[in-house]
């Protein structure tokens, strides 16, 4: 093996409205798009460290051409994989019916392939929802991996914070409640594993790789299970870079002790600072100035691209043995 073991990198790309929507903010429909500016730092970020870069495509900015073209530079970077985060970005696909499912996932499967030419096998849920019925869809359409899973132990404490920042009321809000996975999430896998596919016939579904699909969970700090996705670390780096840097070392060295594959996690706002757009100062981090913020993550982000191999996530997925075994937490 080589002494930089195996990882991946992914983008969620979830733009400005969602964010809106999500704080509850009745205009959220007529925001802006922030894909421009966000776009073309992220790839002013990757590009010149040689990283390759999975970005998980919102269906509904696949239907406006400026997003289209926007996206069109990632193009620039040395690998890039198109993959799908639903149509519309609703965080509880749980409390959705089948035919609903099967709308958002399959929609934006035929738009991507319609705007990338690529054909997506790799789906992440908003919110990290992963009802069995996105599994069956998942399935059907041959996808290869969900990323869906963030195995935290602060998903409480994030679903706590995000309800008392939100606006959001009613039926949305008691949705909202079951966010982020729960106590469930906590206890599943932190590194890339083989998931049987729920299917109606149960005979069918086994651990041969016939009726199973690639879970990727987003990696979170071995034992500990607290984050370690760059929305978090520029969270912490608003307070103190030193603090970020450390514990980021200490995750990626974690990892290697661990024999953990890293999936890394990266939203738009990482790539914008405080002075960017001031509808996004409620979103963690978002207290960073822009140099300041695009000079921590070009030090973060060089330094797992030193420590690991970092590929796209159906790279890393075509790495992974369907029986590996190594030591974990
Ligand atoms: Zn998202």
């Amino acid at each position: 093996m080589s002494d930089r073991p195996p990882a991946s990198l992914s983008l969620d790309l979830d733009n400005k409205w969602a964010y809106l929507r999500a704080a509850g903010r009745e205009d959220w429909e007529s925001s802006d798009s922030y894909f421009p500016l966000a776009i073309s730092n992220i790839v002013d970020v990757l590009g010149p460290l040689g990283l390759p870069l999975t970005v998980f495509l919102v269906g509904r900015d696949l239907q406006r051409d400026e997003d289209v073209e926007s996206i069109a530079k990632f193009a620039s970077l040395p690998n890039w994989e198109a993959a799908n985060h639903s149509l519309n970005h609703l965080p509880w696909m749980h409390t959705m019916s089948d035919e609903e499912i099967e709308t958002e996932i399959r929609v934006t499967h035929d738009a991507i392939f319609a705007s990338t030419k690529q054909t997506p096998v790799g789906f992440r849920g908003p919110g990290f929802s992963c009802p069995d019925e996105v599994l069956r869809v998942l399935g059907r359409l041959g996808y290869q991996y969900d990323a869906s899973i963030f195995p935290t132990s602060m998903a409480p404490i994030a679903r706590a914070v995000f309800l008392a920042r939100t606006k959001l009321k009613g039926e949305q809000r008691e949705k909202a409640k079951k966010l982020y996975g729960g106590f469930a999430a906590m206890r599943s896998p932190n590194w890339p594993h083989r998931r049987a596919l729920p299917c109606p016939d149960a005979s069918a579904s086994d651990d041969s790789g016939l009726g199973s699909i690639w879970e990727v969970p987003v990696t979170v700090l071995p034992v500990l299970r607290t984050p370690i996705h760059f929305s978090y670390l520029t969270f912490v780096a608003g307070y103190s870079v030193t603090v970020a840097k450390t514990y980021f070392r200490a995750a990626l060295t974690a990892c290697r002790l661990f024999g953990t594959t890293p999936s890394l996690l990266l939203h738009p706002p990482d790539f914008l600072g405080s002075e960017d757009d001031a509808d996004m100062s409620y979103f963690p981090g978002m207290k960073m100035k822009r140099d300041a913020k695009l000079e921590f993550m070009t030090w973060a982000l060089s330094m797992y691209s030193q420590q690991f191999t970092v590929s796209t996530m159906l790279d890393q997925v075509h790495q992974l043995s369907p029986y590996s075994t190594t030591c974990h937490a």
